[in-house]
């Protein structure tokens, strides 16, 4: 203590005198303190406040209306899936997740493996039959402080670097608007999470053969004339599985045919331009599982939400898309920022109608090896 003091006053000594050379006055130095002082003790009272406020109102029932929806859905989400997954080998449920509401600003931290200290973390008592675990934190979460503090930090974890940790638990966390949430299925926490986190917790398992283009976004400005046509026609075909797909009971045969008239639309686009189909493919298969979780997570909680689910509208035709970018209403470029989300959780949601087991294949696939959706829906459909 009494070293820092005295390097503190030999520094302000050295300061004062440069000062002096200038002819500034000796007084300065009090009122510098005066005013750091003050900074401290208001940095401090906000600290108080800020920690007294994540301790207060922690019954389920005294939380916000837009985080009871929240966590009511991942709750329901968490006792529907417990048993069955809805990905193989993906318990989502027991992955320690930070939700973090960019309307609100509230931040929960769900099921921690180990528990948080009292300073920045407050449990919420849930209803008794709620199997979550849930903490509200506080905004000085040490751990949060890159993520909340960053511009520039995303709205989830990016690229390949290890996930945070967060009041001692390894954390996936996950920025969401409870104002678009209420307005719209895709758009709540558990929805979001799930996609994202299948890439992070998953994906990054999986072995990918060929370059990382894969697994990006792909052109469509070589997509003209018969080669637009032809994915056309493939959309077309893929209508007749979507329809069947969103039955309660689904006939397989039609599944089976609607599914095999794209595959073939795509073997004759791959003769005309096997760069673009392999993209494509990748793409597919990238994008395509993370929506089938998206959507198989969603709809355990009993919310609707059909392939082709887009803000304005649920179930739109996979032909209704082709047309219109050949009257030049819509841009090609929808196929890679959406289309192929839902073309890949379509072939998903086949192979599990007619029981081909593709999730263990993408899971276990060796380098070499792997295969894509559409190879593997070749297979899963001449079964
Ligand atoms: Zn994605």
């Amino acid at each position: 203590m009494e070293s820092v003091q005295q390097q503190t006053l030999a520094d302000s000594g050295q300061q004062d005198g440069d000062k002096r050379k200038h002819g500034k006055p000796k007084r300065r130095l009090p009122r510098f303190r005066m005013v750091l002082l003050a900074i401290v003790v208001v940095l401090m009272a906000m600290a108080v406040f800020l920690t007294v406020k994540t301790h207060l109102a922690t019954r389920f029932e005294q939380l916000d209306e837009a985080d009871q929806q929240t966590l009511s859905q991942y709750a329901k989400f968490a006792a529907a899936t417990e048993h069955k997954g809805v990905w193989r080998d993906f318990p989502l449920y027991r992955q320690p997740v930070v939700s973090i509401d960019t309307d609100t600003h509230s931040m929960y931290l769900i099921n921690p493996e180990h528990e948080p200290g009292w300073l920045f973390a407050a449990r919420i008592t849930m209803p008794q039959d709620s199997p979550l675990k849930v903490y509200r934190l506080s905004s000085l979460t040490p751990g949060m402080q890159p993520i909340l503090r960053n511009p520039l930090s995303g709205n989830f974890p990016q690229g390949n670097k290890p996930l945070p940790t967060v009041a001692g638990n390894t954390v996936f966390w996950q920025r969401y608007s409870s104002k678009k949430a209420s307005q719209d299925p895709a758009q709540t926490f558990l929805a979001l999470v799930s996609h994202e986190s299948f890439h992070k917790l998953k994906q990054e398992q999986w072995n990918w053969d060929g370059s990382e283009g894969d697994t990006g976004r792909f052109f469509t400005d070589t997509l003209k004339g018969k080669k637009l046509e032809i994915l056309g026609e493939g959309y077309e075909s893929l209508t007749i599985a979507q329809q069947e797909l969103g039955k309660k009971t689904p006939d397989v045969q039609q599944v089976r045919k609607g599914v095999t008239g794209y595959l073939d639309a795509m073997d004759r686009l791959n003769k005309l331009d096997p760069e673009f189909v392999r993209k494509y493919a990748g793409e597919e298969t990238y994008e395509g599982t993370a929506q089938y979780v998206r959507d198989k997570a969603v709809r355990s909680t009993g919310t609707t939400l059909r392939i082709m689910h887009f803000s304005n509208k649920d179930n739109v035709p996979f032909s209704y898309v082709v047309p219109r970018i050949q009257s030049g209403k819509m841009d090609a470029s929808f196929l890679s920022s959406d289309l192929v989300y839902e073309t890949g959780a379509t072939l998903c949601e086949a192979m599990d109608t007619v029981g081909f087991d593709y999730q263990t294949y993408l899971d276990t696939a060796k380098p070499g090896n792997t295969k894509t959706l559409l190879q593997l829906a070749r297979t899963a459909m001449q079964q």
